[in-house]
């Protein structure tokens, strides 16, 4: 049999209950939550090489040719940014790009395919939410539909949806959630903000699609409130989204007065225009709003390690 790669993919792993893949049956699951890298290849390399310089691994598996064009596989889970592969004689050179260095390990798992797992540490994610609470605000809700769809997608369901995503993310990676709301009800302003004030959180992201006001279409835009912090967030928030979805950056600017004191930072995520029939379609993919929202989450754990620290573990 040709020795090639056949196939090259990525995924978390947190436990055997939760997001396993049954092509890694075999695999030691006592060091999950993980990324994990995953090489097909019809035979097993004839020797592997992995060298680490920080945020950079490289591996490289000798007596094997590429079965696929090199390139770069966009990953951006909240710890590996981007997988390369580049091209080689008799061995593949693979680069992974981190966020920040973990603690890594390297299996393989005999079968057809041969897989060549490489095992990435999440735990400094889980250290950066651990005890952090994070307040999420889907807006508008019940009579309040907020924007709608040329195919009469509603803002308040979407914005919800992805809020959810959001809440399991958040939660897989070690952190708490609390919610405006948890279903398609009225919350008065005032009501959120009291809600927002007493839990305490660490910081307050609230969800709107783009409304299309003024023409303006297309792509991700985040604002943020006068609270210390704010801007940072917003940042963080911007560039994972931006950079996970490959959406236009409609940048970060400020928000309009909040009537009420906020004890954290706060922010407001402007996901792609529901009023735009192309980008009401991407709101409807269960797949783009998972991705959006593991882009959110990825900000906020970006913007929470810069804190230092964990949280203080209060209840809510
Ligand atoms: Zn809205």
């Amino acid at each position: 049999m040709k020795p090639v790669v056949t196939n090259i993919w990525s995924k978390v792993l947190y436990h055997r209950e939760m997001g396993w893949d049954q092509r890694l049956e075999g695999l030691d699951a006592s060091f999950l939550p993980a990324s994990v890298v995953v090489l097909e290849s019809t035979v097993a390399p004839q020797s592997l090489y992995v060298g680490s310089n920080g945020t950079s691994l490289a591996v490289n598996l000798s007596g094997l040719e590429l079965n696929m064009p090199p390139g770069r596989i966009r990953v951006f889970d909240g710890l590996i940014r981007e997988v390369e592969v580049l091209p080689g004689t008799g061995s593949i050179p693979v680069r992974v790009q981190l966020v920040h260095p973990a603690a890594y390990n390297l299996h393989t798992l005999p079968g057809i395919p041969v897989r060549t797992v490489m095992v990435l540490e999440r735990a400094a994610i889980a250290r950066t939410l651990q005890g952090r609470l994070i307040a999420l605000d889907p807006a508008h809700g019940g009579s309040e539909a907020g924007a709608r769809g040329p195919i009469n997608l509603l803002e308040k369901d979407i914005v919800l949806d992805i809020a959810m995503r959001l809440k399991r993310f958040i939660e897989r990676d070690g952190g708490r959630v609390v919610l405006t709301r948890e279903s398609d009800m009225d919350t008065p302003m005032c009501d959120r903000l009291k809600l927002l004030t007493e839990a305490r959180p660490d910081c307050i992201c609230i969800i709107h699609t783009g409304h299309g006001a003024a023409g303006v279409y297309g792509g991700v835009r985040t604002t943020y409130g006068r609270t210390c912090g704010s801007e940072g967030l917003a940042v963080c928030l911007q560039t994972e989204i931006v950079g996970k979805l490959a959406l236009k950056d409609r940048g970060v600017r400020p928000m309009g007065p909040v009537p009420y004191r906020l004890p954290c930072p706060i922010v407001s995520v402007e996901t792609v225009c529901i009023r735009h029939p192309l980008e009401e379609a991407l709101l409807r993919s269960p797949d783009f709003k998972n991705r959006m929202s593991q882009a959110m989450c990825n900000g906020l754990v970006a913007y929470l390690s810069r804190l230092g620290g964990g949280g203080d573990g209060r209840e809510v």
